[in-house]
């Protein structure tokens, strides 16, 4: 393949949902659930079976682990999962990236996914204190913390991050910082910073329903400036509302994804975006595991990717982005005129949530507009649901996955 093709070429990342984790924490969301006997066999056999669905070797660019907890599997089983992959991939992939929970990460278990290829850990820290810890419904300690972080430092992989929680009840600027001190002491490549969530059916969604939490908007928002300037600081560049790294260390995977890419999942509740069509796999282990037996996978949410889907979804999640996003390739991409955005993008300029565009053709949040990313998201979805009604269809056929 020349350059010009491979170009040309969508990107492809493979993502392995790992179902399983020892307890709930109190703010999840994701599908896990605890394992029992033989569970590990059960998926890891399963995704083999998930990989043969595909035909041919996959051309893939990044592989990520997450879940539930990549971590609580055997040193056995991650190596057989790993051996499941590489298998399946015309190459080793670019970058690799598991996650795991301190709690669960032995000396074992990293020689493993040295020995596979893995070159990207993302250690689950959350924060360094234990009372906070404590709020979360973590099981690991502020000592089982640094005891992970030493391992994977000795292991020598390509680059670690370190996922830290903010806005947890109880938490002051004071702690935040904190905890962000105790991150840059240790010297990570890479940093992802999350403002705690209520999701519905969780433990912590319960306790604000009950009245016995409460969410203090203005205190989040001075968390999250008080981040993005320590972590800038220290040499952090923010690539993302969320994610921060040393020059040349962003996550591959996570940018081609939110750039609209291709990614294949693999296990319950994962997924997909391949050939033209957008899926997520049954969150349930044993349906998704009847499903590949019987060469039916169950799938849900299944829906056909236009041009107009991918345009708008490009602009939400390239929003997000610190780099922003190119109208003119934009425009090209998606065969969708750019004024058609004029509207939104003047209001939101005069509002200084965005730089101005117009000159420069390029959509780029402002520190304010990063600040109410999601609610810009928000917008753009409702304002493209309105405006599609009206719109010219695009003319010609997008050549997205060519
Ligand atoms: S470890 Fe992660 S996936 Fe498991 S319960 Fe906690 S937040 Fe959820």
């Amino acid at each position: 393949m020349n350059l010009q093709a491979k170009e040309k070429r969508s990107r492809l990342g493979l993502y392995v949902h790992v179902p399983f984790c020892a307890s709930t924490c109190d703010f999840c969301g994701f599908y896990q659930k605890k394992p029992h006997n033989d569970d590990f066999e059960r998926f890891v056999s399963g995704i083999e079976k998930e990989l043969n669905t595909y035909s041919g070797s996959l051309e893939v660019d990044t592989v990520f682990w997450g879940g539930g907890t990549p971590g609580l599997l055997t040193p056995r089983d991650m190596e057989r999962l790993g051996q499941a992959l590489l298998g399946k991939m015309k190459a080793p992939p670019a970058e690799w990236t598991v996650e795991m929970a301190p709690a669960f990460v032995t000396r074992r278990k990293l020689e493993i996914l040295k020995q596979i290829g893995v070159s990207r850990i993302s250690l689950g820290v959350q924060s360094f204190r234990d009372t906070l810890l404590d709020k979360l419904g973590r099981q690991h300690t502020r000592s089982q913390v640094f005891k992970a972080i030493d391992m994977v430092q000795s292991a020598e992989f390509q680059s670690f991050n370190l996922d830290l929680i903010f806005a947890i009840p109880g938490q002051d600027q004071a702690a935040l910082q904190e905890d962000l001190n105790e991150v840059v002491g240790v010297s990570p490549q890479h940093v992802s910073t999350y403002c705690l969530t209520f999701e519905e059916d969780t433990a912590l969604f319960v306790k604000l329903s009950e009245g016995k939490l409460s969410i203090d908007t203005e205190l989040e928002a001075d968390l999250y400036l008080r981040a993005w300037d320590q972590l800038a600081e220290a040499g952090f560049e923010q690539y993302e509302v969320s994610n921060f790294s040393k020059p040349g260390f962003e996550c591959i995977h996570n940018i081609n994804t939110w750039c609209m890419e291709q990614w294949i999942g693999l296990g319950p509740a994962a997924s997909s975006q391949y050939a033209g069509q957008r899926w997520s796999n049954v969150p349930d282990l044993d349906k998704w595991l009847k499903g590949i037996d019987e060469e039916s996978p169950c799938r849900v949410e299944e829906v056909g990717l236009s041009p107009d889907i991918l345009a708008v979804d490009s602009l939400v999640f390239g929003l997000r982005m610190n780099a922003g996003i190119n109208l003119v390739s934009w425009e090209s991409r998606f065969r969708t005129p750019k004024y058609l955005l004029d509207p939104l993008l003047t209001r939101w300029e005069s509002n200084a949530l965005i730089d101005p565009w117009s000159e420069r053709g390029c959509l780029r949040l402002t520190r304010e507009g990063r600040l109410v990313a999601d609610a810009l998201g928000g917008e753009l979805l409702d304002y493209f649901d309105k405006e599609s009604m009206n719109r010219p269809k695009p003319a010609l056929e997008t050549r997205l996955f060519s």
